[in-house]
């Protein structure tokens, strides 16, 4: 499956390295699908409640040069969500 765009590569290394897990917002639902790596897989087909994300402190969000967050709501993250290239 190629997905259009996609900023961070949908591999088991960067699977392992997501947050979501530990999430307040994570939840029974997505357990249960082994959702994660929502910058990369897309958003969540489950119902969720937002009370806050681990994104900003996860490392494929640093790796990837990441800028925004909830992408279990938001879907895959896009050019748009990636820091300026100027930016050191
Ligand atoms: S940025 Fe968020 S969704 Fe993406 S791998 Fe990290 S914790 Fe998971
Ligand atoms: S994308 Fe953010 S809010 Fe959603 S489950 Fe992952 S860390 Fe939590």
């Amino acid at each position: 499956m190629t997905e259009i765009n996609q900023i961070v590569p949908n591999t088991e290394e960067n699977a392992a390295r997501c947050r979501c897990p530990n999430c307040p917002v994570y939840n029974e639902c997505m357990d249960n699908k082994n959702e994660r790596l929502f910058c990369s897989r897309g958003s969540s087909g489950c119902g969720l409640e937002k009370r806050g994300c681990l994104c900003l402190h996860c490392p494929n969000e640093i790796e990837y040069r990441l800028n925004s967050f909830f992408y279990c709501q938001k879907g895959a993250a896009t050019e748009k969500n990636v820091a300026s290239k100027t930016l050191k």
